[in-house]
């Protein structure tokens, strides 16, 4: 700890304007927005608002750069791992910086602030690494004839990003897009629209030439629709809620049939059996659900816990609740800080009400903190019965709801029976429950006696409604390629 770099506590804002073509730049209708920090509900200061014209522009100095002969599409793939690899260190030598920023904008404690900036210096880390490690393969087709595939970059990426984890959600649609040759507009989410900003200075310091990579801020009907309309978007990659990746599903479909990913929302099931490690578990469960003010796509947002050792286990739960520090975030003991903005405030206390009303029992919690800033009581609820509103409903807020079952038969099913599968987990001893369990829940991750842990190599996203294609690891690569088939006649010699 003593050489962790302590916060700069609301640092100066350096970039308020688009990044287009590697300059920042007024918008072209002048109109700004402000961005407002949670933690007092104050204007931080006024940024450029983006719309379709902006985006436009944007696309066509993508476009531009990603022509054929363009100092970017004659880089040496070497040279493209080369240009992240710098990336990633300028987010390291400012990541006391970006982390403070991102405090300011978002309002997580800057430790994990701080944190996410590690992290998503080692996804860019992890993809420049694979840059000249692209190749397609030689086919052995009938004929007098040599097959082999190129794999391409596809083109234009869009990437529509939230507020939850704004430079990690950059990196990693960044890092992979760049890795393929593609070259990308970003549009950052509206509640954080400064840290992008920050990586766009970091891209174009490290080497990226012109065009390769834009930052349009602005809103979401306006901008982001912006980037789904343009038929010179090759791909979207969002990250965000359920109903806005349909909207762009639909948009994608509608226009130039865009190649998609999206990893959209979660309700994942947390499963643990009488036989589990009972301390353990309910430390992981506890951070899987408060974690970022369980701001987070993958919050083990359904606690499952064996009627045998339920009411040990609620109140483990309710004890850790009690004693989870809220407050400023910039003090390194604060484990939460505000939500991110009203809305989403607003949104938790409602769900909150219902829960109370549909007869949960609040363990711990259960209330806003008061004064002006955005912050949540961390809250426990047992009792949660399926039907609730809380039992189904993405709440995205430091809220736990913990249900009884009986059989890992029953509990498998109730934890399939949500629309979302993005994680899931369970907590036992006994090999043959996990075992069963991890093939039975219908999650594009299920974690064994931990719940989600830091990990940037191996493929993430969504079952169901929680998303289609994954991101990170290897398996993300595919999703910023074409394949491109090349049949070559062979001459055949006389014998
Ligand atoms: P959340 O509910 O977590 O704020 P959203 O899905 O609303 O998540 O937002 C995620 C990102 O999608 C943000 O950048 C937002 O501006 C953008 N967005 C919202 N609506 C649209 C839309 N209709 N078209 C494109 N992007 C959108």
């Amino acid at each position: 700890m003593d050489q962790f770099p302590q916060p700069i506590r609301n640092p100066e804002v350096k970039y308020t304007k688009l990044f287009i073509n590697n300059e920042f730049v007024d918008s072209i209708s002048g109109k700004t927005f402000p961005t407002i920090n949670p933690t007092n509900g104050q204007k931080i200061c006024d940024v450029s608002e983006g719309d379709k014209a902006d985006v436009d522009k944007a696309v066509e100095a993508a476009k531009t750069a990603f022509k054929l002969g363009s100092p970017w599409r004659r880089m040496d793939a070497s040279k493209r791992g080369a240009l992240l690899y710098k990336i990633a260190e300028l987010m390291e030598r400012d990541a006391q910086y970006l982390g403070s920023l991102e405090t300011y904008d978002n309002g997580k404690p800057y430790l994990n602030s701080y944190g996410e900036m590690m992290f998503a210096s080692n996804i860019v880390r992890y993809f420049a690494g694979s840059a000249d490690k692209i190749g397609g393969k030689t086919i052995p087709v009938d004929g007098d004839f040599m097959c082999y595939t190129r794999h391409e970059p596809v083109g234009v990426c869009g990437a529509v990003i939230p507020w939850n984890y704004p430079v990690c959600m950059f990196a990693l649609k960044l890092a992979p897009a760049l890795a393929c040759g593609n070259v990308i507009v970003f549009k950052p989410a509206e509640q954080t629209p400064l840290t992008a900003l920050y990586m766009a200075a970091l891209c174009k310091e490290a080497g990226v030439p012109p065009g390769v990579v834009n930052v349009v801020n602005g809103y979401g009907p306006t901008a982001g629709a912006a980037i789904t309309a343009n038929t010179d978007v090759d791909k979207i990659a969002f990250t965000g809620s359920t109903e806005v990746g349909q909207i762009i599903m639909q948009a994608a479909g509608a226009t130039n049939i865009k190649r998609t990913t999206l990893e959209l929302g979660g309700k994942s099931p947390n499963v643990i059996m009488d036989d589990a490690d009972i301390e353990s578990a309910a430390a992981w469960s506890h951070e899987a659900v408060m974690t970022n003010m369980g701001q987070c796509c993958v919050a083990g947002s359904r606690t499952f816990v064996h009627e045998k050792i339920y009411d040990q286990f609620v109140a483990k739960c309710r004890e850790l609740g009690e004693k989870r520090t809220y407050g400023d975030p910039y003090e390194l003991s604060t484990k939460n800080g505000p939500q991110v903005d009203k809305e989403q405030y607003s949104k938790i206390i409602e769900l909150i009400e219902s829960g109370k009303k549909e007869g949960a029992k609040v363990e711990c919690g259960g209330e806003a903190v008061g004064g002006d800033g955005f912050f949540i009581k961390p809250t426990v609820f047992s009792g949660v019965t399926d039907n609730m509103r809380i039992a189904k409903e993405e709440i995205f807020g430091p809220v736990q709801q913990i249900f009884k079952f009986s059989t890992l038969d029953e509990v498998i099913e109730r934890a399939n029976a949500t629309h979302y599968g993005l994680g899931a987990a369970v907590f036992t001893r006994n090999i043959d429950n996990a075992m069963l369990f991890v093939q039975g829940v219908r999650a594009g991750t299920v974690w064994v006696n931990c719940y989600n842990p830091p990990c940037y190599q191996a493929p993430f996203g969504g079952f169901k409604m929680s998303g289609l294609g994954r991101e990170m690891g290897e398996y993300n690569l595919s999703q910023y390629q074409e394949v491109k088939t090349v049949m070559i006649k062979i001459p055949q010699k006389n014998s």
